[in-house]
């Protein structure tokens, strides 16, 4: 590893002084109070310009993200995010208009979300949508604060409990809870799909909706999802569709079709926008039209071919985020769809459930595959029959990264003991598949001649195995000069 950028600093070593910038001291004195003031300077690195450039480009070449490698996420859909995005968000007329213009200088924006929307519409068959939710969950909070309105404005307040499936993606009980309501799991069956007989002991007058994946986090499709949308719906409640990742479904089905009321979509998943680490993000969420009236303000209405934001919505939610949404974001999804066409985005779910099904029939006679012998985007295996002969799924995810691979989400969806959650997109040649393929078999073999080897990866990156807990807890992000000093 190169040296940190404190431990090069030698003193009075400059880049570039900005000298317009500096406030002179007995004016500092003058503008800011006593307290803010600085007794001495600040400890930076003293270093030169070409120190500071290498020192970021350093860093830089540490994260991998889809345009260094493969990333076979499962359930976060790290697919090509093509470069025409970034050159239309780029252009001064969306990224340089503030929130706060008049909406007569903004109509081409106004323009774009209202298409958009209708697009969105289009391929979830809803009705409506609402471009203001910022991230899926967020997008999965305002659906659950639309349908706890339309209850309450239907006078059932009684109705306070939503069904998840075990198979769920944690943030559909989180956001439940964090909406104020209680939460029942519904089991799988023995196929991985929801078990219907116990969905119908499980609702009632108290029933206020069900939140569903389909396909579901195991990759597989809900066959049962009319049954399960109209015992949902006789018992009084409302279907929620996470459509987080909708790459299976692209021009082939539609969850207003199958019966579900509201939907979230994840822009930034399924529709291209670079993402990871919390964010930027995008999670429009789609209702039938009973429900428009409870969706967050503003929603873009056009009246004689102007556009407008509406806030005059007297049942709605509120806002869930400042303005509209994340517009960039918003901009980035349009033109990806109008690149794509109707056509080409049935294609990306034909090849993306191809590319998926391919690679499960080259790893399951070597890893186990608890549920299905197909799948839709992505599939679960499972490492137990590794971790038997001594290297656990953990250990797998780190020899990947010898290899220059991201790792597959593991340990996820939790019905699935060792499990490793693939999802290798429509964007990836066969070539990669088969290179990927190629090592997931060749771990295997090492764990067959020297599991150790393998429980000690990684052993070519920056640090090895962290400690996941301690560093999201109590991550350690500033040099500190204690045990260093120069
Ligand atoms: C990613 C994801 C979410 C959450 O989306 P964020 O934008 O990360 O908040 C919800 N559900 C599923 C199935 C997901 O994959």
């Amino acid at each position: 590893m190169s040296k940190l950028i404190f431990e090069i600093s030698r003193k009075d070593r400059r880049a570039f002084e900005l000298l317009s910038t500096r406030i002179e001291q007995k004016k500092a004195e003058e503008l800011f109070p006593e307290r803010y003031l600085r007794k001495e300077p600040a400890r930076l690195p003293e270093v030169s310009e070409l120190d500071v450039v290498r020192h970021f480009t350093e860093l830089s070449t540490r994260n991998f993200g889809v345009d260094s490698g493969f990333y076979p996420l499962g359930s976060c859909t790290m697919k090509y995010n093509p470069k025409i995005n970034e050159k239309v968000a780029s252009y001064s007329g969306f990224a340089n208009i503030h929130p706060y213009q008049p909406e007569s200088t903004v109509q081409g924006a106004l323009r774009l979300m209202y298409e958009l929307s209708g697009s969105l519409a289009e391929i979830t068959g809803m009705d409506k949508i609402s471009l203001q939710p910022s991230a899926g969950a967020q997008g999965e909070m305002a659906g659950l604060m639309v349908i706890k309105k339309y209850h309450e404005k239907m006078g059932e307040y009684q109705r306070n409990k939503i069904i998840c499936p075990d198979s769920a993606h944690g943030t559909n009980p989180a956001s439940a809870a964090i909406s104020g309501f209680d939460i029942l799991q519904v089991k799988s069956n023995e196929r991985g799909m929801v078990d219907v007989d116990e969905l119908k002991r499980l609702v009632g007058s108290d029933t206020a909706g069900l939140m569903l994946t389909n396909p579901n986090t195991l990759g597989l499709f809900e066959e049962d999802i009319v049954e399960i949308a109209s015992i949902i719906h006789k018992a009084g409640g409302l279907l929620y569709y996470d459509g987080a990742n909708a790459n299976a479904i692209l021009g082939k089905s539609r969850p207003g079709d199958m019966g579900f009321d509201v939907v979230h979509l994840n822009l930034h998943k399924t529709f291209t926008t670079p993402h990871g680490g919390g964010g930027p993000g995008a999670g429009p969420i789609g209702v039938k039209e009973f429900l428009y009236p409870f969706v967050s303000v503003p929603v873009i209405e056009e009246k004689d071919g102007t556009y407008y934001l509406d806030y005059n919505r007297p049942d709605s939610i509120g806002k869930v985020k400042a303005f509209y949404g994340n517009f960039l974001i918003l901009v980035r999804a349009y033109a990806y769809i109008l690149s794509m066409g109707a056509e080409g985005l049935a294609d990306v779910s034909s090849n993306a459930v191809l590319n998926a099904n391919y690679m499960l029939s080259r790893l399951k006679d070597v890893y186990d595959v608890p549920f299905g012998e197909r799948c839709m985007h992505e599939f679960v295996i499972s490492g137990e029959k590794q971790k038997k002969m001594g290297a656990s799924t953990i250990s797998i995810a780190k020899r990947l990264l010898d290899y220059g691979y991201h790792p597959p989400t593991i340990y996820f969806p939790l019905v699935v003991k060792e499990a490793m959650m693939i999802e290798p997109t429509e964007a990836e040649s066969m070539e990669t598949l088969d290179e990927f393929i190629a090592v997931l078999r060749k771990i295997n073999d090492e764990i067959e001649d020297n599991p150790e080897e393998v429980n000690h990866s990684p052993h070519t990156t920056v640090v090895g195995r962290l400690d996941e807990v301690k560093a999201a807890r109590t991550p350690v992000v500033k040099y500190s000069f204690e045990n260093n000093d120069q």
